[in-house]
């Protein structure tokens, strides 16, 4: 996700909508950029000093929330986009949050446990002014996890002398044991699964989701939870794929089984009852629904001609081009955008928080009622929005968000 990418689709969507130039300038600028350098003690006695940031883009709707990722490559430009994304998402779903992105330059894989700790540790330290249950609520993102959460938790409840029970909002994507939602971990595919559902109701472009072929790029948290989900509606999942290789069966695959060959091997080499083909050609297979749930940039100008799925269903962050999104819509090809289809997650995420600022335990069934209720209803939204503006799904997606967000200017 580029900055300028990011900026231009909201720059689309306010066009449609006839705001002045002053709303734009609200929606495009971060409220407020925070940076911090700080020393983390390592295994070998030495100190060294990262850097991180905080984005906080929009609080227009209710606290900032967003991820916090430790990767090698962090930087500014990418954060603040990927916080701007945040404001629409949060509002594209309608919740009552912000949009935040927060970041440390660092390699997860070269830090011990120990360092790991100590690094998250002192980050926190540097952002508790600034973060907070109802000020900024962070997430885990690349690299980052429920521990990391739960770390931060007890490093914010030492800092500002609060019981861990009252420090749990401050984050979401916690362990279960330590305040963490029933449902996080499936919350994206389902989320997906909701939003697909809607829109072949919807749109009819295909009958049902019943005998539907799909091709699934990405067999990881969402891809394969998500695999899992439609092959039990019915759907017939023809190719799935990993970093390395993509399997195809024409008739269908069986998900359970050759998820299970994948965790056994490590691979999806040799999965009986399949062939082997490239993720470029999984791209491409005749079929009626095509899921990125892998990586940014997958559906290029090179590849979107070729495309011959009727619905595709972003739950990746990004897998498509503005330049293959143009070839796509030219050809009246359904996609359904990652700002609304992944969503699922940080839907999830508010009910966590909404758990723990009322000391509740919701059940898995609840968690999931309450998912389907809200990607059903925005998923509803935006097919309006499509009809009414005679634009994209992606766009109508902003136009969603940015309605929300322009009436409280
Ligand atoms: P994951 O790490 O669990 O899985 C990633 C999958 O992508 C794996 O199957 C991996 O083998 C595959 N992959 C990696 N490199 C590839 C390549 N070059 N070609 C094809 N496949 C490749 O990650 P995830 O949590 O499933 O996330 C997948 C996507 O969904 C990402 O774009 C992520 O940003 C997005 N997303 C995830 C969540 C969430 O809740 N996990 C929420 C919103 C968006």
């Amino acid at each position: 996700m580029t900055l300028e990418n990011a900026k231009n689709t909201i720059r689309q969507a306010a066009g449609k909508l006839n705001l002045p130039e002053e709303t734009i300038n609200i929606l495009l600028t971060p409220e407020k950029e925070t940076k911090v350098d700080f020393s983390v003690k390592m295994d070998d006695g030495t100190t060294k000093t990262f850097t991180g940031y905080r984005i906080q883009h929009n609080s227009l709707l209710g606290p900032y929330k967003g991820g916090i990722r430790y990767h090698p490559e962090v930087d500014l430009d990418e954060v603040s986009a990927l916080a701007m994304w945040m404001t629409i998402k949060t509002a594209t779903v309608d919740l009552p949050l912000g949009g935040g992105k927060g970041g440390v330059i660092c390699n997860p894989k070269e830090l011990s446990e120990t360092e790991l700790e100590n690094l998250t540790r002192a980050f926190t330290r540097k952002i508790a002014p600034i973060i907070g249950p109802h000020k900024d609520i962070p997430a885990p993102d690349v690299y980052t996890n429920s521990k990391i959460m739960d770390i931060i938790v007890d490093e914010y409840s030492k800092i500002k002398n609060l019981p861990i029970e009252e420090a749990k909002a401050v984050v979401t994507g916690k362990s279960l044991e330590n305040g963490g939602s029933l449902g996080r971990d499936t919350a994206t595919a389902r989320g997906g699964q909701f939003v697909l559902k809607q829109a072949i109701e919807q749109t009819q472009i295909i009958p049902t989701l019943k005998e539907a072929t799909v091709a699934i790029q990405g067999s990881g948290n969402v891809g394969g939870n998500f695999a899992k989900l439609i092959a039990k509606d019915g759907a017939k999942v023809i190719a799935i794929s990993d970093s390395k290789t993509a399997i195809h069966n024409p008739d269908g695959l069986d998900i359970e089984k050759i998820l299970e060959h994948k965790k056994q091997t490590g691979s999806f080499s040799n999965t009986p009852d399949s062939t082997q083909i490239t993720n470029q050609q999984l791209l491409e297979l005749e079929c009626n629904i095509l899921v990125p749930a892998a990586l940014a940039n997958q559906i290029t100008e090179k590849n979107a001609n070729n495309i011959k799925a009727k619905i595709i269903l972003e739950l990746a962050n990004g897998p498509t081009t503005p330049e293959a999104d143009k070839i796509l819509e030219g050809k009246n090809k359904l996609i359904l955008p990652d700002i609304l289809t992944n969503a699922g997650g940080v839907t999830v995420s508010y009910y966590e928080w909404c758990q723990n600022i009322h000391k509740e335990k919701w059940t898995a069934e609840e968690v999931d009622e309450k998912l389907k209720e809200k990607m059903q209803k925005a998923t509803k939204e935006i097919l309006n929005k499509k009809e009414k503006y005679k634009t994209s799904t992606r766009i109508a997606a902003y136009i969603n968000a940015i309605e929300r967000l322009a009436k409280k200017v």
